[in-house]
């Protein structure tokens, strides 16, 4: 059974750069009829709290990524211990005493006489008598020991992949302070859970090879890895800085369509073409993780209306109709409206200005020189009942009388109705106007 997960930090919420990890993950457990975890990674209890896991959680809904369980590392702390006691048991863990202080000063060195900086393991040369006394001195923290070979594996975006993990140092699994770093959590979690696949972004390719080493010790059999790239803003400037305005609820407040956003996600930096899907399983059926590549990929927020307004103007009227009631449309108009109204708004809150529009209509836009023109139309304007037809056969009139033509005809018309030069196919929005001013 295939099992994913989204692991965010509830330290904030979820942003653009984020979304693309929960939706690979989303897709591939659904594609394959499997399970789909949300992990709330909070062993950071300084940081995280329960007011951004709310907004993980009410963000992932409103994209439409239901999850089938919740699990929450804060709650697996004994969990996390047995471990560490099982790493210490087959002599892979070992703890150390160096300060932040200390090890930054050994990193300088290093970086100084031109080496990579990777822990020295001074502290597997301790004795027990210098252990004792440094314990009664200073806190320590818990190094998992490397094993000092290459690290191979076939990335599922990146293809083979291979790191030296004399290259690395042995990463640092329990703090000074006691707390379990996320490399220790995550391994534990990634084998108790059953996770198969494990996407995640570009960043974490070093994490990936120690945890390869990690999983193996811990006797457990290893997930298949995949990891997208990263995105930078349009003109390939890191994300980060812009991420503060781009998260899932600032989308959302823009009138952002779930759906857009999900279906670009879905593509970019993809060697396929974006194109609009109109649901979930659209999404999950056309999903084919080995399209991407492994080149930083361009966001822009801007791509994201076309797709919204694209897929609003194809919402059918059974999906819409709820909407135009609740904005007190006539259900008898309902339809008509809908028609007239979904290729003229670029989210659905334009959707309400039109029935304004409609309801109350709008203080005309007359030039002086057509003052006259407008009010012979007036006088010219067909008793009601008014269909589809009426635009035509009033203008047809409206030109016999004045002698006007093409624009000169129609611009004037439009603007008197509408207040504004461009928009929908008058013959269909003369029939909804049930108030006109000029
Ligand atoms: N909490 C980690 C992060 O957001 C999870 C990484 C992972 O997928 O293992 O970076």
């Amino acid at each position: 059974m295939t099992t994913t997960r989204f692991a965010p930090s509830p330290t904030g919420f979820i942003h653009v750069g984020n979304l693309r990890t929960a939706l690979f993950n989303y897709m591939i457990a659904r594609k394959n009829g499997g399970e789909f975890i949300l992990r709330l990674d909070d062993t950071d209890s300084n940081r995280s709290t329960t007011e951004y896991a709310d907004a993980i959680k009410e963000d992932l809904t409103w994209l439409g990524l239901d999850w089938d369980r919740v699990e929450k590392q804060s709650h697996r702390l004994e969990r996390y211990k047995q471990a560490a006691q099982e790493l210490r048991d087959i002599g892979r863990f070992y703890e150390c005493f160096e300060t932040p202080v200390e090890l930054d000063l050994k990193r300088k060195k290093q970086l100084n006489m031109g080496k990579p900086p990777v822990y020295d393991r001074s502290a597997l040369a301790l004795t027990d008598e210098q252990k004792i006394k440094l314990k009664s001195e200073r806190e320590s923290h818990w190094r998992f020991q490397l094993d000092q070979e290459r690290i191979v594996w076939v990335d599922g975006i990146l293809g083979d992949l291979s790191i030296d993990a004399g290259s690395v140092s042995d990463p640092v699994l329990i703090r000074g302070d006691g707390q379990f770093l996320y490399t220790m959590a995550s391994v534990c979690d990634d084998i108790d859970f059953g996770i198969t696949n494990v996407v995640r972004g570009s960043d974490h390719v070093t994490n990936t090879a120690t945890q390869i080493q990690i999983i193996e010790a811990m006797g457990a059999s290893v997930p298949n890895f995949a990891h997208h790239s990263l995105l930078t803003g349009p003109q390939g400037e890191p994300l980060s800085k812009r991420l503060g305005t781009l998260s899932l609820r600032d989308l959302r407040a823009n009138g952002l369509e779930p759906m857009a956003i999900l279906s670009h996600m879905a593509r970019l930096g993809s060697s396929e073409p974006i194109e609009l899907f109109n649901s979930l399983d659209e999404l999950i059926e056309n999903f084919d993780i080995t399209i991407f590549g492994a080149q930083p990929t361009k966001f822009d927020v801007t791509d994201l209306f076309p797709l919204t307004k694209k897929y609003v103007a194809g919402l059918d009227l059974s999906t819409m109709s709820d909407a135009l009631i609740d904005l007190g449309i006539p259900s008898e108009i309902a339809p008509s409206f809908w028609e007239m109204a979904r290729e003229n708004v670029n989210t659905r809150a334009d959707i309400a200005q039109w029935w304004e529009i409609c309801r109350d209509g709008v203080t005309p836009l007359i030039d002086v020189e057509d003052i006259e023109f407008i009010e012979i139309s007036k006088s010219l304007l067909p008793s009601h009942p008014w269909d589809e037809t009426t635009w035509k056969v009033w203008t047809a009139l409206v030109k016999d009388t004045t002698g006007r033509k093409g624009k000169g005809l129609f611009m004037p018309l439009r603007k008197a109705l509408t207040a504004m030069e461009h928009g929908p196919d008058m013959a269909k929005l003369l029939p909804l106007l049930q108030k006109i001013k000029i």
